[in-house]
Formats: structure tokens, C-alpha cells, sequence
């Protein structure tokens, strides 16, 4: 637990070429959690039927950035990546989504090239909206599609129907945004068919960047209580690893590159800010229920709105929680994290952001994962093989517990 007295690091006056991009934020989260209705398989931090606090919770925003980067509008922190997610962004108005590019910028400003994404639902983006995002300094929309088919749209209690897709598609190109697409798979009802043709009518629009998430029933949602109350029937493992490999054949060869478990791209397109978080660097987490990490330590803040609203606006602390991961703990997460990435957990980078090697913290797990060619090892390091990326999360479980139970030479976690 946090106590609101405590001071979050002040590292405004650390030039960011000499900070340690662990230590030192250069990717900004912002988390905006109003949503129109619950969707059934929903756990993300979000507010319903709150959209009458847009503007105060824009507030509190301003003043969350100015209590984390405290050395005012003159010395901002300039950021590679910004990315706000939900909560559905897009229930703001183009005259609050201009607001909230002004608010960013002038804490935390992007740098010329960077990149700067938004999470959009297709019931709520159209011409004047992509508009407003692109002058306030965006330029990327990440599109929360999920599914064309309507019984896989019904399964998931999704609110849109698949023909504002392609309105929202058109007017994020339309306005110079680089466009990305949502998809789950594993839905309830689902079949290879129905999977088949919702891969089709996403690529038919030419996104420049897919992500595919498999269902999860997280405890307590809709859909979980659907699914112990005998109402709904989860789809067969086998099906499930089916629908996956259909994904990564099919967008494979239509010219999307898979560059990490959940996400695909044509070439360039892959998602920096992303690429930060899956490295384990430093960023900063805003906004109700936001996770960061500064300067070695993670923090996460409230996930209930009035609180994080009367506690950001009065300049007061807005986690609950606070962690200074040990060394061991960060060696855990860096590998992770980069494993999920395609070209997995490359030995030097692993050196450079933990001071630790990657073989003496991890290679004596993996060498019955290599055996068993869940994983794949050379001269770069360790990544999982297209076999491993089915069982990840079981892959990366088995290493971590390879690990010894202390390591000797890491860096400390928050020397810039
Ligand atoms: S729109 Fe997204 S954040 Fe909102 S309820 Fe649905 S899944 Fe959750």
C-alpha cells in the first residue's frame, strides 16, 4: 500500500540522451476507462455510464502529468510513444480529444516522429473524430473491431455492427492515421468458417497492423458467470489452437509480419510503444487503474473513478500500490516480457537492461524446452519456435522456475 505523502521520483532534470530508458519514461499510457456498456468478457479498469466526468477527468489528467513531471511546461519530458487506451477513447468528443493532444503535450511532448496511438471503438469514430485526433497530434488509431460475424459479435456483447467498420477504417485513413485492427478469437460459437471470413473481411480493409487476442474468462465477468451457470460453452482447446494457426498462416501470407504472439504487421508498421513495454523499459502509466513503471519501481493506480478523480485533482499520490522489484524479479519480467516478441529474448539486450546473462540466469531451464522444440536457442539468445507459441504462458513458466533463487552482479534498478 501507498502512503499519499510519498513522493513519486522527480527525474524532469535528467537529460533523457543520458537516462537509462529503464529509469527515465520515454512512452506515455494513458487510460481513459468511459465506457457506453459492459462487454460480456470485460475486466479492464472502466466506468459506465460516467461520460458526464469527461472534462473533469481531462482535469485530473493535467494534473496527474504535472505531479509526475514537476518541472512545469518549461521543462517538459519529451516522449518516443504515447498510447491511450480504455475504456472506449473514442466517447470523447473531437473538441476533448483535441483537449487531451493539448494536455500531453505539454507535459510530456512527442518528439518529431514519434508515435502516438488511440483505442477506438467503430461505434464511436467517424470522419470528424479522426480529425480532431489527427490535430491534436496523433497518429495512429488502434480500432477495437473483435469480430465481423454477428453471432461472434453476440457472443462477445459487443455494441457495433460490423458495417462501422469499415466507416471507422475510412476515416481514420481519411485524416492520415495509420490504422490497426482488434480480433479475438475463440469466442464462443466460433468455428474455423466463422474465423476464416472474419481474417478475410479485416485484411480486405488494409489495416497497416493486426492484433489477435484468444478469449480469456476472467473471474467475475459477464461471460464467466455465463459460463459456470452452464449458459455458455467455452470452445474445445484443439479448436482454439486451430483458429490461432489459421491466423498466423493466413495473415503470414498476406503480408503481415508477426513480430510478437498477439500482433502482426506490414513492414514498419509494428507498434512502438508496445515494443517498449515488451522490452520492460520505463514508462509512465496515467489515469484511472493506469499500471507505470519510474525509475525501478511499479505502481498502479486506483481503478475506482471518484477516488482517482478527487486524488489526481488535488495533487495527491493516485496509486495503490507501489513495487521495487529485486533483481531476480526484474531478470524474470525483462524475460518475460521479450519472449513474447518474436525475435524473443535476445542475450545482449537481456545484459544490457539487467546487467545479468541471459545463459547463467535461465539456460538451465531451457534445455528440455529446447528439446522438446518449445524453444529455440543460438549465438542470439532464446526465443520461443512456432510449436512454442501456442503454450507460452506454460513455455515461460517452466524457465522461470529453472531460475536460481538469487543472482549476483545485477544493476540497481533505479540509477539512471
Ligand atoms: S469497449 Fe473495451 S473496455 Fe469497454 S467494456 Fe468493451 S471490452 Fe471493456
Amino acid at each position: 500500500m501507498v502512503s499519499p505523502t510519498e513522493n513519486t521520483p522527480t527525474l524532469a532534470h535528467q537529460p533523457p540522451v543520458l537516462a537509462k530508458p529503464w529509469v527515465v519514461p520515454r512512452s506515455l499510457y494513458v487510460h481513459v476507462p468511459f465506457c457506453a456498456k459492459q462487454c460480456g468478457y470485460c475486466d479492464f479498469a472502466i466506468a459506465v455510464g460516467r461520460t458526464d466526468r469527461i472534462d473533469t477527468y481531462l482535469d485530473a489528467v493535467r494534473a496527474e502529468l504535472a505531479r509526475l513531471v514537476p518541472g512545469g511546461e518549461n521543462e517538459p519530458m519529451p516522449m518516443d510513444t504515447w498510447f491511450v487506451g480504455g475504456g472506449t477513447p473514442s466517447l470523447l468528443s473531437a473538441e476533448q480529444l483535441r483537449r487531451l493532444g493539448r494536455e500531453l503535450a505539454a507535459r510530456t511532448p512527442l518528439v518529431a516522429g514519434g508515435e502516438a496511438s488511440l483505442e477506438a471503438n467503430p461505434e464511436s469514430f467517424d470522419d470528424e473524430k479522426a480529425r480532431a485526433l489527427s490535430e491534436a497530434g496523433f497518429n495512429r488509431v488502434s480500432l477495437g473491431v473483435q469480430a465481423f460475424e454477428p453471432g461472434t459479435l453476440a457472443a462477445l456483447e459487443r455494441p457495433h455492427d460490423a458495417s462501422l467498420v469499415a466507416r471507422a477504417v475510412t476515416a481514420g485513413r481519411g485524416a492520415g492515421l495509420s490504422v490497426s485492427l482488434d480480433l479475438i478469437f475463440g469466442a464462443p460459437g466460433q468455428t474455423v468458417r466463422s474465423w476464416r471470413e472474419d481474417l478475410r473481411r479485416a485484411m480486405e480493409l488494409g489495416p497497416d497492423h493486426l492484433s489477435l487476442y484468444g478469449l480469456t474468462y476472467e473471474r467475475g465477468t459477464p461471460l464467466e458467470k455465463k459460463v459456470r451457470g452452464g449458459l455458455v460453452l467455452p470452445l474445445a482447446e484443439e479448436l482454439e489452437r486451430e483458429l490461432y494457426d489459421i491466423a498466423m498462416t493466413t495473415l503470414e501470407a498476406g503480408g503481415y509480419k508477426q513480430y510478437e504472439i498477439s500482433n502482426f504487421a506490414k513492414p514498419g508498421f509494428e507498434s512502438r510503444h508496445n515494443r517498449a513495454y515488451w522490452a520492460n523499459l520505463a514508462h509512465f502509466g496515467v489515469g484511472m487503474g493506469a499500471a507505470g513503471l519510474v525509475a525501478g519501481e511499479r505502481t498502479l493506480n486506483t481503478r475506482d473513478l471518484d477516488r482517482y478523480l478527487r486524488l489526481a485533482l488535488a495533487g495527491e499520490e493516485t496509486a495503490f500500490q507501489r513495487e521495487r522489484l529485486d533483481p531476480l524479479e526484474v531478470a524474470k519480467e525483462t524475460l518475460m516480457m521479450n519472449l513474447r516478441r518474436v525475435e524473443g529474448m535476445v542475450a545482449s539486450e537481456f545484459f544490457d537492461r539487467t546487467g545479468l546473462s541471459l545463459d547463467s540466469v535461465f539456460g538451465g531451464g531451457a534445455d528440455a524446452l529446447v528439446e522438446q522444440g518449445l524453444l529455440a536457442r543460438d549465438n542470439q539468445g532464446l526465443r520461443l519456435t512456432r510449436e512454442g507459441r501456442f503454450v507460452a504462458d506454460a513455455v515461460i513458466v517452466k524457465l522461470l522456475a529453472g531460475a536460481p533463487a538469487t543472482v549476483e552482479g545485477a544493476y540497481p534498478e533505479g540509477a539512471a
